[in-house]
């Protein structure tokens, strides 16, 4: 139809305006300067504030040739870079939720502007995805702030989203009243440990505050970014027009869909973008960088500590599990509870709106990633002795779980796993040894999920029935299952530490 079209040109348009924010986020965060001040753009070397025409997404740096109209210092290709992804993801989430309309759940009524703020949620969600990608891709770091935010735009928008009965069929069973109760335990230990981690900063500032002057001014001229060589101004060039025509690919195929139902020429253009940005994080994954070194050096040190460190975060997250365990038995198990609970959730009964339902629905959503998180990390650590599956992971799947619902970050991290396997051997195909960070993994896998949820959802499905099945009939079944993945999955590891041990080459 015209109007989706119509529609997602505007949100593509969206998409690279939030590009283009992203990438003042990108450079002034990590360097510890403000994000709203100053509000104009400035070019990194001589200072000069950008002109609006000159600030386009994409379009200036292709007409400004890559140079800044002052001082000619080349601008990385990172900045296009991030404006055309972005627009892309907006496109293809925008496509996927109200054009192929793939979410199990909601459809087939799906509609404008009714679901407006699950849009939102997921555009917010993309958009972090994007960033910490960024930053994961760039210094194996992601900013919780951004995590953060992404996690309580999306509690805020499913409180003001007017489908209570696809909310409540989550949020009114015991698992999000314990879920709720985790959330709001390990708030308070969360914002317990931050103003002990402020107080201790400031002691260190005060300490170094001298030193720490010339160095942001060094950072400030040292703009380049892992993409600023000019040879990849080329390839990034390439990957722009790629971004930016899967983009328009996936606008024009929308003219000539019906709602509910994609029309046959847009079934390639997701996967293709899918696989867009799946080679340009292999691209840019592999580029050496200089923390690559460090980080793997300060694993290796910490390698002793490793089991001990897993068992003081599993320590730090029994009160969590104990109150989401109390909350759980209490729901499931008391009467008045369980009517207190639901009443709660239902509230108001006469509406389309479920404030409370909502707000639960992601909390649920976001636990049940942060808890996925933690159970691999742990699981991992204890396991191999080496740090495994980074906090900041976890702070990601925690917002995709809000923003998504419990069934998409699941999805999406089973995804992720897949996906991280195929880039570390496209990564050994290209004969590159640095790691690549699992962020960007997960970012690609949470779409994938939204796009591939009604095929996994009757898979899964059948899968659950079965697992049900044999659980009741033969337990041991089930905990022979469970043996053989563990075992299967020590053997995968094994062998990805033989093939590393020969392909890389000595230092
Ligand atoms: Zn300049």
């Amino acid at each position: 139809m015209i109007s989706d079209t119509l529609m997602g040109s505007f949100i593509w348009l969206l998409g690279l305006a939030v590009g283009s924010f992203l990438n003042v986020v990108l450079y002034r965060l990590p360097a510890g300067l403000s994000v709203g001040k100053p509000a104009r753009s400035f070019c990194p070397r001589c200072k000069a504030a950008i002109r609006w025409y000159d600030n386009l997404p994409v379009l200036s740096w292709l007409l400004l040739r890559a140079r800044c109209r002052n001082c000619q210092a080349p601008i990385s290709v990172q900045y296009p870079l991030v404006e055309a992804v972005t627009g892309l993801a907006f496109v293809t989430t925008y496509h996927l939720l109200f054009v192929s309309q793939t979410r199990v759940g909601i459809d087939p009524s799906v509609n404008w502007p009714t679901d407006a703020p699950l849009l939102l949620a997921w555009l917010v969600l993309v958009a972090a995805l994007v960033a910490c990608s960024g930053m994961d891709l760039v210094s194996y770091m992601v900013d919780t702030r951004i995590t953060d935010f992404a996690m309580y735009a999306g509690i805020v928008l499913y409180a003001c989203w007017p489908r209570a009965c696809f909310l409540q069929s989550t949020a009114a069973g015991p698992s999000a009243a314990a879920a709720l109760a985790a959330f709001v335990v390990s708030g308070v230990l969360l914002l317990r440990a931050s103003r002990k981690q402020l107080a201790l900063e400031g002691a260190e500032k005060d300490s170094a505050s001298d030193e720490s002057e010339p160095d942001s001014g060094a950072l400030a001229g040292d703009n380049s970014g892992p993409a600023s060589k000019p040879t990849s101004a080329g390839v990034g060039a390439i990957a722009i027009a790629v971004f930016v025509g899967l983009s328009i690919w996936l606008l024009v195929t929308m003219i000539n869909g019906s709602a509910g139902h994609a029309p046959p020429a847009a079934e390639p253009a997701v996967p293709a973008a899918l696989l867009a940005l799946f080679a340009a994080t292999v691209i840019i994954g592999g580029q050496r960088r200089d923390v690559d070194a460090e980080l793997h050096e300060a694993i290796e040190e910490e390698a002793p500590e490793a089991r001990r460190l897993a068992l003081r975060e599993l320590r730090w997250l029994a009160g969590p599990m104990l109150a989401a365990a109390v909350a759980y038995g209490l729901v499931a198990n008391v009467a008045a509870v369980n009517e207190l609970w639901r009443g709660a959730i239902l509230w108001p009964a006469s509406s389309s709106f479920a404030p409370l339902g909502g707000a639960a629905y992601a909390i649920h959503g976001a636990m049940v990633g942060a808890a996925a998180g933690w159970a691999l990390r742990i699981v991992f650590t204890l396991v191999f002795g080496r740090e495994a599956f980074g906090v900041g992971d976890i702070y990601i799947l925690a917002a995709a779980g809000a923003a998504g619902g419990w069934d998409i970050v699941l999805l999406g991290l089973l995804f992720s796993v897949g996906i991280a396997m195929a880039g570390w051997l496209a990564g050994l195909l290209l004969k590159s040894t640095s790691m690549i960070p699992f962020g960007p993994w997960l970012a690609i896998g949470f779409v994938a999920a939204l796009w591939l949820n009604k095929p996994s959802a009757i898979v899964l499905g059948r899968y659950g029935d079965d697992i049900r099945v044999a659980w009741e009939m033969q337990p041991k079944l089930v905990f022979m299952g469970i043996g053989l993945m563990l075992v299967g999955s020590m053997f995968a590891v094994v062998i990805a530490r033989l093939v590393r041990h020969f392909v890389e080459p000595k230092p």
